[in-house]
């Protein structure tokens, strides 16, 4: 951690904020506070600087106007670039996950992404949409990953990052594998607040944030609940 409260910043929620984005700073906020970080979140918009101090940077998904804006204000910015070079975190969500890579299609167009994981995204011949589960790189010791997706674009990964997931039910990447992950940048297309979902996934970033190798257990009745019954679903239909 930087320093004494653990600092979440929230990139552009005017622009990247289609699903309820807001969910995974609230979440990540919640379970650090129940482990007794003092947090502090940060939302910072399109036409602020980009502080490049903070711990975790969280980055929404969007439709494609609004996803290559974003873009090139980072591009400019350069704050993030400097903050992953101090080893902050960063998790991003489809149309925010999309940009971490070398580019994108946007409204048909490619763009220049930020560069910071070796993949690219093009169109796929339809849109990925509907439920989105997966067997995480069981290096991370993720349980398996849930969610829903909605998204026009495929991404291809380069030999320098890992799949996030094997993809069990959905499309993800391109319906093999799912999301991407090197050292502490991460990436996802299941949607909006994907941490709400997978805690498990937001106590992965939080112990790259923190350094801690462990973190005392929360009670996870409720999402448990809810991954039970969409798996139920996911393998209902497939039945
Ligand atoms: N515009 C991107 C696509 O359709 C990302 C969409 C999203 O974030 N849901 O692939």
């Amino acid at each position: 951690m930087s320093t004494e409260s653990l600092r979440i910043v929230w990139i552009y929620p005017d622009l990247l904020s289609t699903y309820g984005d807001r969910g995974n700073a609230l979440i990540l906020a919640r379970r650090a506070r129940q482990r007794g970080f003092p947090v502090e979140v940060l939302e910072v918009r399109s036409d602020q600087r980009l502080p490049s101090t903070a711990d975790i940077y969280l980055i929404g998904g969007g439709e494609d106007g609004p996803q290559a804006l974003g873009a090139q204000r980072l591009l400019a910015d350069g704050g993030l670039h400097r903050a992953v070079a101090q080893g902050s975190v960063v998790f991003g969500v489809c149309a925010g996950y999309q940009l971490l890579g070398t580019s994108f299609f946007a409204k048909g167009t490619r763009c220049a992404g930020l560069e910071l994981l070796d993949f690219s995204s093009d169109r796929g011949p339809t849109r990925a949409v509907g439920e989105l589960a997966g067997e995480i790189d069981p290096r991370l010791g993720v349980p398996a990953l849930t969610g829903f997706e909605n998204h026009g674009g495929r991404t291809h990964l380069g030999p320098g990052v890992s799949p996030l997931a094997r993809v069990t039910a959905g499309v993800g990447n391109d319906g093999a594998t799912e999301g991407a992950w090197r050292g502490k940048l991460l990436g996802t297309y299941s949607h909006g607040p994907a941490l709400a979902r997978n805690p498990a996934l937001a106590d992965l970033l939080l112990r790259w944030a923190t350094g801690a190798h462990q973190l005392p257990p929360l009670d996870d009745t409720w999402p448990d609940r809810l991954r039970a019954e969409r798996r139920a679903a996911v393998a209902a239909a497939r039945a």
